[in-house]
């Protein structure tokens, strides 16, 4: 009887620590629709740290656990992370997760790539080969990749399956509800060009009608070459440009040298919940700091 006890004590244990969904996510963008989605259902790990370098994370040892117990890997696809995530999975050594598995969620899939080029060229150190991999920013992505992590939640855990797509309903009805007062936010800005550091806004633009061609980087990955910079600095004056985008994990002084060159004024963003201050509190509280803070750079106003 005692064994028979233990056995069934032991049982339910087990029961219970297999009732959430083990969820591990490259970055902190994925990791908050997660969250919405998965509400108390699901333990979410997040791999990068919302202010690092998405193309050069820092892979630590410990990463290779999280990843030999997860049940889902959400991972944002188009190459973001082949820099760094292909030797944690062969080490992770975990089937539910590896290519092809219904644990291998891959968010660019159904979202419409920008930039893909025509052949594959990394000759030049370019890190967007497989097109531009940062397309959360713009809301109706994160619509799309929602979707696809509730189907994915639920296939891997049935018995929520409605909750995954109640969840769903209600982020993005919120979401919809929030675009329309972001977009009106933008009207007055409509064709205002902004210089960019790492050219990891063009989903941003396109959404809010803004024009981003003009970048510190030569190309995505490439560190700024003073000959480059000075050409970008020219065209800043020509175009009369006033505001350049800086991602936490890019040298801020060469930014800022810029702006001083230009008068133009450093906007302090980030598309990770938590990658700078007032950015916290998940996906929509992060785009809210974002449209805040372009829309107050580009109205001339101090943050
Ligand atoms: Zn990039």
């Amino acid at each position: 009887m005692k064994t028979l006890l233990i056995g069934f004590w032991g049982a339910l244990l087990a029961f219970g620590a297999q009732a959430k969904l083990n969820v591990v996510a490259t970055t902190a963008d994925l990791a908050a629709i997660a969250q919405e989605i998965g509400g108390k259902q699901v333990d979410i790990t997040t791999l990068a740290r919302p202010s690092e370098d998405p193309h050069f994370v820092d892979a630590k040892p410990s990463f290779i656990v999280k990843l030999n117990k997860a049940d889902v890997l959400l991972q944002g696809g188009a190459e973001l992370e082949i820099g760094w995530l292909p030797p944690l999975l062969a080490g992770a050594r975990n089937a539910k997760i590896a290519a092809g598995a219904p644990g291998d969620v891959r968010c660019n899939e159904g979202v419409q790539m920008l930039e893909v080029p025509g052949s594959l060229d990394r000759s030049q150190g370019d890190i967007h080969a497989a097109g531009n991999p940062h397309f959360l920013v713009d809301p109706a992505n994160a619509k799309i990749v929602a979707q696809h992590i509730a189907d994915a939640f639920g296939k891997l855990d049935g018995a929520q399956a409605a909750t995954y797509q109640t969840n769903l309903k209600k982020f993005t009805d919120a979401l919809d509800a929030k675009l329309v007062e972001w977009e009106k936010k933008f009207e007055p800005f409509k064709g205002a060009a902004i210089v960019a550091y790492h050219n990891s806004w063009p989903y941003f633009a396109k959404r809010f009608g803004l024009q981003i061609g003009l970048f510190l980087e030569p190309k995505p990955g490439i560190p700024p070459s003073p000959a480059h910079l000075a050409a970008v600095i020219g065209k800043m004056k020509e175009q009369k440009v006033k505001v350049i985008f800086h991602d936490p994990y890019l040298d801020h002084q060469t930014a800022g040298s810029v702006a001083s060159s230009t008068g133009a004024v450093v906007a302090e963003v980030t598309q990770y919940p938590g990658g700078v201050k007032g950015s916290e509190g998940g996906y929509i509280a992060m785009m809210d700091y974002l449209v805040d803070v372009v829309t107050r750079a580009l109205a001339g106003q101090a943050k």
